[in-house]
C-alpha cells in the first residue's frame, strides 16, 4: 500500500524512509505539519508486523503531535519516527546513531525525544550525533508533568460531568502504572481517590497496591470495573467496539497515545453519554516540560504553571463540545486545525 493511500494519511508534509544496512537500521520519520514550528515529536522503537504498520502508526502518531503542540500553544509542529525492531533485542549505538544521523540530515525541520522503546539513555547517545534533540536529562523525566497534566484534564472532565471540585471519594481504573501511571496514581490518592489498578509486570503493580492502597485487577478486567472514571496509561487503541460496551465508567481520561482505535470510536463514547477527555489534550504535560530543551531558558516553575493550565485546555473543549452536542476528540481536532490554519495567516 502507497502511503497516500493510508486511511491515516492527513497531508503530511514528508515521510522519510530511513535505512542504513550496515546499522541494520530501519526507520520512518513522519513530518505531519510545521506551521506552527519545527515538528517535534518521540521516536518510538516497536517490533511491528509490517511496514505497513509501522506507516499506520507513524502516521497518526505525527498528526496527534502537531495536535497536541497546537492545543498547548507551543510554537511546534507535529513529527513523530519510529524505529522498526525489538527494543530489548536489537537496539544498540551504532543502530540509534544511525537514526540520529537520519534527524541531522533534516536540519532541524524535525525534533527527536524519547517515546516507547526509547528512554533517556538512547536519547543521549542520538545528542552526540544530531543538534535536533530534546527530553535530554536537562530537563529531566517527563513522566511527573505528563501525569499532572492528566490529573488537571481528570478534575476538569469530574467538573464537567458531575460538576465536582474535589476528586475525594471517587474511584479511578487505572490501566498501566508504569512511569506515568504510577505518578498519576500518587496525585489520585493524595487527592482522596480510591484506585484499582491493572498491568502486566507484577512489580509496578504491587508498588501501586503497597504505596497507595490500590485494588490489583487481572488486565482485561481493568474495563469493566464500577468506577468513576478510566484512565488509560499503557498503550493506545484501548477504546475500541469490544471494550466500550464494557465501560461502567462515566469518564474516560488518560495519558497513553491514540486511546481511540479508531475516531468513530469517540462517537461512540459520546453515544454512550462517557465523556472522553482528549488523550492529546491531557497528556501534553511531559511535552511542555521537554521542549525547554529546544527553547532553552528551561524554567520548571513556568512549566508547571502550563501544565496546570490544562486543566481549563480541556474544560474549553469539553464545554465546547457539549454546547455543539458533538463528540469531544472531534471538537479538539477541530480546534487544533484552527489554531494551525490560523498561523498560515
Ligand atoms: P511505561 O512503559 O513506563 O508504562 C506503561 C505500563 O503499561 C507498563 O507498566 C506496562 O507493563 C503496562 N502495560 C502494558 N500493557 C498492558 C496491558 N495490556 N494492561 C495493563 N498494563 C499494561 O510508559 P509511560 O511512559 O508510563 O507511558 C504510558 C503511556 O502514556 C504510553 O502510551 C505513552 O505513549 C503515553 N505518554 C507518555 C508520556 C510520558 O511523559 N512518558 C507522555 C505522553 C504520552
Amino acid at each position: 500500500m502507497s502511503v497516500f493511500d493510508n486511511s491515516e494519511y492527513d497531508n503530511h508534509e514528508q515521510v522519510l524512509f530511513c535505512r542504513d544496512t550496515d546499522a541494520g537500521l530501519f526507520a520512518i520519520i513522519a513530518i505531519h505539519d510545521t506551521t506552527l514550528g519545527p515538528a517535534a515529536g518521540g521516536c518510538r522503537m516497536w517490533p511491528y508486523a509490517s511496514v505497513d504498520d509501522a506507516v499506520t502508526d507513524v502516521l497518526r502518531l505525527s498528526q496527534a503531535m502537531s495536535y497536541k503542540n497546537a492545543l498547548a500553544d507551543l510554537p511546534l509542529g507535529g513529527g513523530k519516527s519510529v524505529i522498526i525492531g525489538d527494543s530489548n533485542k536489537d537496539k544498540n549505538v551504532k543502530l540509534l546513531t544511525a537514526f540520529a544521523q537520519c534527524v541531522q540530515r533534516l536540519g532541524g525541520q524535525y525534533y527527536t525525544a524519547e517515546d516507547v522503546g526509547i528512554g533517556i539513555s538512547d536519547v543521549e547517545v542520538f545528542a552526540t550525533t544530531s543538534d535536533y534533540i530534546f527530553g535530554l536529562a536537562a530537563t529531566g523525566d517527563p513522566s511527573p508533568f505528563t501525569a499532572r497534566g492528566c490529573f488537571e484534564g481528570i478534575r476538569a472532565a469530574v467538573k464537567h460531568k458531575l460538576g465536582r471540585d474535589s476528586l475525594k471519594g471517587l474511584t479511578v481504573a487505572v490501566q498501566g502504572v508504569g512511569n506515568v501511571g504510577r505518578c498519576l496514581c500518587k496525585n489520585l490518592h493524595e487527592a482522596g481517590a480510591g484506585l484499582i489498578v491493572a498491568d502486566v509486570h507484577a512489580e509496578a503493580l504491587a508498588y501501586a497496591v503497597e504505596d497507595f492502597g490500590a485494588k490489583a485487577v487481572a488486565p482485561e478486567e481493568i474495563y469493566g470495573q464500577d468506577v468513576d472514571i478510566f484512565s488509560p496509561c499503557a498503550m493506545g487503541g484501548v477504546l475500541n467496539d469490544d471494550t466500550i460496551p464494557q465501560l461502567k465508567a462515566t469518564i474516560v481520561a488518560g495519558v497513553a497515545n491514540n486511546q481511540l482505535a479508531e475516531a468513530r470510536h469517540g462517537r461512540l463514547l459520546h453515544n454512550r453519554g462517557i465523556l472522553y477527555a482528549p488523550d492529546y489534550v491531557i497528556n501534553a504535560g511531559g511535552m511542555l516540560n521537554a521542549s525547554g530543551d529546544i527553547f532553552g531558558g528551561y524554567d520548571v516553575k513556568q512549566v508547571m504553571e502550563r501544565v496546570l493550565g490544562l486543566y481549563e485546555t480541556t474544560l474549553r473543549v469539553l464545554e465546547i463540545a457539549r454546547h455543539e452536542a458533538r463528540p469531544t476528540n472531534e471538537v479538539a481536532d477541530d480546534l487544533a486545525r484552527e489554531k494551525i490554519a490560523a498561523g498560515r495567516g
